[in-house]
């Protein structure tokens, strides 16, 4: 690998560690390569003055013909453009801060470093899906054929994880795309096989896999049509998970959705949701979260004690729709519900961004976390639920010293973050779907 001696007065900036992928990947927000290093740095240092003492790095052997090497070194080619390097990511060092957390760290359906690898044939990511057109237009089982490569690539996934010291993941809500559809619905029976085999994995590996259905499932909605879909969705996840052969563990997370102008009607048509139209395999893995705009924990807390059903508890949304109850004490009764079930509690970790102010821009979740909150319990999985996923958790790991991380899986994080993540549509409708959406895959 090309060297570079670098030494700044910067306080991160003080152990600077160079990382080139083995095979070639991209990093969604800053991408280093060698023969631009010193641009790079003055670029991404204009914020900063550049130390006297940093070195610069000129490539050995530029003239034309003439390849660099992984190593360094150099062979002739016929070609006269020097072709695209390996990128290289300086990682900056962390603040070292304590825990005695023990529990595991997790994140949510995507991998940054799998998913960007290149060329984008070898992309891993288990989210392929497809517009109702095109069941219409290509057939049922080339959609379904799209859920067989979900399933494959999340056995990737999970080795990667293995490999990184990641235990805990939540799974894609999209794994089998239309899969709960009314009319064109269809059974995981054809991908049975795979779903075990991903499932043994998991188990022979200790990892726990959970899910968190999409927005629209709606357990209260005043429209029946609206709770038949939303009872749909549940069910697919829970075969999907039953197929896999996932232990109690292995829960499905949702919100209380819409208030419907009834708060407390709408808790009644939840409840009746749950005990009445729910299947027990269902209702088993069902776990219930606090949001940040309709029901906090002085909502859920009681009706998840009554029906015996977890709450996970997200210290972000309760920040942002604080209840009467201190966390402490939610922690402790949310946890007394998981012990009672035989269910490892879990819990969701985010901030919001910086220089977040309104309500809007508070709701999204930062590229990472700074630390970790004050009240956790030590035994306990931690939902991660950052834009930068498993790079979230390992510079936690990194910050904390929970586990050792492989340094060539470390991308560096994105100096430019804005206060709200791009890609936002323009009307307030669009951007709390969005919004909405960004949070269950995160
Ligand atoms: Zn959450």
């Amino acid at each position: 690998m090309l060297s570079l001696a670098f030494s700044t007065s910067s306080r991160h900036t003080r152990n600077l560690l160079m990382t080139t992928p083995r095979r070639s990947s991209r990093f969604q927000a800053r991408e280093l390569e060698p023969t631009v290093v010193s641009d790079v740095l003055r670029t991404s240092g204009g914020k900063r003055k550049r130390a006297a003492d940093d070195v610069e790095y000129t490539p050995q052997n530029d003239s034309p013909g003439i390849q660099i090497g992984e190593h360094g070194g150099t062979k002739a080619t016929k070609k006269t453009r020097l072709p695209k390097s390996e990128p290289t990511f300086i990682i900056l060092d962390v603040v070292r801060k304590e825990t005695t957390f023990k529990g595991r760290l997790g994140y949510a359906c995507l991998n940054t470093v799998l998913r960007n690898k290149k060329p984008a044939k070898d992309a891993v990511f288990c989210s392929r899906t497809c517009r109702l057109d095109s069941i219409k237009k290509n057939g049922i089982e080339w959609v379904k054929d799209l859920g067989r490569k979900n399933v494959e690539d999340l056995l990737t996934m999970i080795q990667w994880n293995e490999d990184n010291h990641i235990r805990f993941m939540r799974m894609s809500s999209e794994m089998f795309p239309f899969a709960s559809h009314a009319v064109h619905g269809y059974s995981l029976e054809y991908c049975a096989p795979l779903l075990a085999k991903v499932g043994g994995l998991a188990k022979k590996l200790g990892h726990r896999l959970t899910a968190h259905p999409g927005q629209y499932t709606q357990l209260g909605s005043p429209k029946p049509e609206v709770v038949v879909a939303s009872v749909r969705e549940l069910e697919y996840h829970c075969e999907m998970m039953d197929r896999m052969g996932l232990g109690v563990d292995s829960v499905m997370i949702i919100h209380g959705g819409g208030m419907y102008d009834d708060k407390p009607a709408t808790l009644g048509r939840i409840k009746k949701t749950i005990t009445e139209v729910l299947s027990p395999g269902a209702r088993a893995r069902l776990v219930l979260e606090n949001d940040e705009m309709c029901y906090n924990a002085d909502d859920l807390l009681p009706l998840c004690e009554e029906l015996d059903i977890p709450l996970v508890f997200d210290y972000h949304h309760d920040a942002l729709f604080p209840s009467s109850i201190p966390p402490s004490e939610i922690i402790k009764r949310a946890n007394a519900i998981w012990t009672r079930r035989g269910i490892k509690p879990k819990q969701h970790l985010s901030e919001p961004r910086p220089g977040a102010i309104t309500l809007m821009e508070r709701r999204a979740h930062a590229d990472r976390c700074e630390s970790l909150p004050a009240d956790l319990p030590d035994d306990m999985d931690l939902m991660i639920e950052a834009k930068d996923k498993e790079q979230a958790v390992l510079q936690l790991y990194r910050m904390y010293g929970l586990h050792p991380v492989k340094y060539e899986s470390l991308r560096p994080p994105d100096e430019n973050q804005t206060k709200e993540t791009k890609g936002r549509k323009s009307s307030k409708k669009q951007k709390t779907s969005q919004a909405r959406k960004e949070e269950e895959e995160e």
